[in-house]
């Protein structure tokens, strides 16, 4: 059964995987680069798009990731990282967003001299003026390129301890997969937890279910970005179901990276139905081309995910969230009697 998309607008939602760097408001990103003296007039916007915007079929991950680059130049100061991340708040309210986790990679920030404390406290900034402003609540995700040196990763974790539990709740590592990049990383999120931080990881989106269940084993992730690897093995999925483990699934991305053949075929509603649990969306909203009315809209059609299913996934949400018992309440009372 079709949903109705007005209905559809006003089951609230919740997001739990969402690149700030990928979510940059086009027109936003445009006056930027114009402000940083680049020469591109308004009416090439539709040009400009291509830049931002990954095709549907990208040969590869590592190509969807290139779109990366303009966001990255022109997020490298304060002041744009707060409106950045306020920007997106915004985006996700007017979809009836209620409580969004953004993550981001600080060490990407810091080519015209910030530093990781300043950085952070500019995106925690904007979270927290969203939240005065509209009706969402949210945490920020530090993010970690694994392709790098573990060092990084402790110099992350100690700046962004300043806000532990006040804007900043977890740690995860993004970047192209390779099989068994988790290892190298063992001590340092052993040091991650012992400070407090939740654990979220990229895992099984190109490389292999080894790197999922390295995830949960010896990073002590409690949920797995993508984990469409694990689409046939049912004992993997079975054993994620018990421990609990929450599965962050990013349809529309998985489609345009080639972690999926296609819509039909990604493993989400599989998931779902196995007992997996899983949340659903976007990834990225500009690099993508997409919202999370219009994820629930794809799942509708390919999937018939009637509105049972959507509240169940709102449900499901609000305990796979990194929140606080608090805003966990807050959540709750939207389930009215649904
Ligand atoms: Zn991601």
């Amino acid at each position: 059964m079709k949903i109705d998309v007005i209905k559809y607008h006003q089951i609230p939602k919740i997001e739990l995987h969402c690149h700030l760097d990928g979510s940059l408001r086009i027109a936003t990103v445009l006056k930027w680069l114009q402000e940083d003296q680049e020469d591109i007039a308004d009416e090439n916007i539709e040009v400009f798009k291509k830049l931002l915007i990954a095709p549907d079929n990208c040969d590869s991950l590592d190509t969807y990731l290139e779109r990366f680059q303009i966001p990255v130049n022109v997020l490298q100061t304060e002041k744009r990282l707060t409106q950045a991340t306020y920007e997106l708040y915004e985006d996700a309210a007017k979809e009836n967003v209620k409580y969004l986790e953004v993550r981001f990679a600080p060490h990407l920030h810091l080519e015209k001299g910030l530093d990781l404390h300043r950085v952070i406290g500019a995106v925690v900034k904007g979270v927290k003026a969203a939240e005065a402003d509209f009706k969402i609540k949210g945490n920020i995700i530090l993010s970690y390129l694994r392709n790098t040196e573990v060092k990084g990763f402790y110099q992350m974790i100690e700046a962004g301890s300043a806000w532990l539990g006040r804007g900043v709740v977890a740690v995860d590592l993004c970047g192209g997969e390779r099989d068994r990049f988790a290892p190298r990383f063992k001590e340092a999120f052993e040091k991650a937890r012992s400070l407090g931080y939740s654990v979220t990881i990229h895992a099984g989106e190109t490389g292999s279910i080894e790197n999922i269940e390295d995830a949960i084993s010896l990073l002590g992730a409690t949920r797995i970005g993508h984990g469409t690897a694990m689409y046939n093995d049912l004992q993997l999925q079975a054993q994620l179901s018990r421990k609990g483990i929450y599965i962050e699934c990013c349809p529309t991305s998985n489609v345009q990276t080639k972690a999926v053949a296609s819509f039909k075929n990604h493993p989400l509603d599989l998931y779902y139905h196995n007992g997996v649990m899983v949340t659903l969306n976007t990834d990225n909203r500009t690099v993508s081309n997409t919202t999370m009315n219009e994820e629930f809209s794809q799942m509708n059609h390919y999937f018939n995910w009637d509105e049972a299913i959507v509240w169940k996934v709102f449900k499901q949400s609000i305990e796979a969230t990194f929140a606080s018992d608090e805003i966990k309440s807050w959540l709750r009372q939207f389930i009215g009697n649904n």
